[in-house]
């Protein structure tokens, strides 16, 4: 089969690079807040540059609010990350964040979390990881109970990238009974929830990727 790009791609990796090459050439004055915590300036750097944007076409009127296509996010990624890696990441964070939102979300999540975390405005972060759950996702244990109206959360989380500094996480949870013996495992993909920080998750900060315990309750829900 053959590949390759055609002449609007080409097109968005030149922009994608003259972005690139604009933020290098000017390196921000603002210091973030500490080592590993989240460049807020940066992020809104890549927003005013249009590269946040571009992670979620339509956040400006342009058309529905729509994933961007997978080539366009290699070509972001690519280039950007050839000028800077720590933007690479700092975007692919937002990305990874808030693309559940954008697949799952109800419109009241998308309508509030997508166009503040294209803005740079908020950060998202992506809660998948569990001290005894990696490459085995299914084998996460963290527990999604309803309560409190909405859904409170019961377990630990690991290695989260953002934590403690983001304003939203896609959070991976179980509502069924964990795989083992004399369990059936779950007849789906785990249920995501979307939640804000809340005063009785625990945080660590002591590393970028902090560990990551709660019992919050958070408002809403994706499926
Ligand atoms: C810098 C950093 C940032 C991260 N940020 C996030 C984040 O934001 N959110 C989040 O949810 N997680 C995050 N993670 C966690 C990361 O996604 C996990 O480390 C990853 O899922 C692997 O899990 P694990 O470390 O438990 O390794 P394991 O799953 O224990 O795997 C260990 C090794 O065994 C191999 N292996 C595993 N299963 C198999 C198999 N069936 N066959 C062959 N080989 C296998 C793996 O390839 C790997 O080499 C981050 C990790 C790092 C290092």
């Amino acid at each position: 089969m053959g590949f390759a790009l055609n002449d609007d791609d080409r097109e968005f990796a030149r922009w994608v690079g003259g972005c690139a090459a604009a933020l290098v050439a000017e390196p921000s004055v603002v210091p973030p807040a500490g080592p590993g915590r989240v460049d807020r300036p940066l992020l809104r750097r890549l927003a005013g540059l249009g590269l946040l944007p571009a992670l979620f076409p339509g956040t400006h009127g342009d058309g529905p609010l729509r994933e961007a296509p997978a080539i366009r996010l290699c070509l972001l990624r690519e280039h950007l990350a050839r000028a800077d890696t720590h933007a690479e990441t700092a975007l692919a964070l937002q990305g990874l964040g808030a693309y559940p939102v954008l697949q799952s979300g109800t419109e009241l999540q998308r309508r509030r979390w997508l166009p503040a975390v294209a803005s740079g405005e908020a950060v998202a972060a992506f809660a998948l990881t569990e001290p005894d759950a990696g490459s085995d996702a299914a084998a996460l244990a963290l527990r999604a109970e309803p309560g409190g109206g909405g859904w409170r959360l019961h377990g630990e989380k690991t290695w989260i990238s953002n934590a403690p500094d983001a304003d939203v996480y896609t959070v991976f949870a179980r509502t069924t009974p964990a795989p083992g013996p004399g369990a059936s495992p779950p007849s789906s993909s785990p249920p995501t929830a979307t939640a804000s920080p809340d005063p009785h998750w625990r945080c660590s900060p002591t590393t970028p990727w902090a560990t990551w315990s709660s019992t919050a309750s958070p408002s809403d829900r994706t499926t």
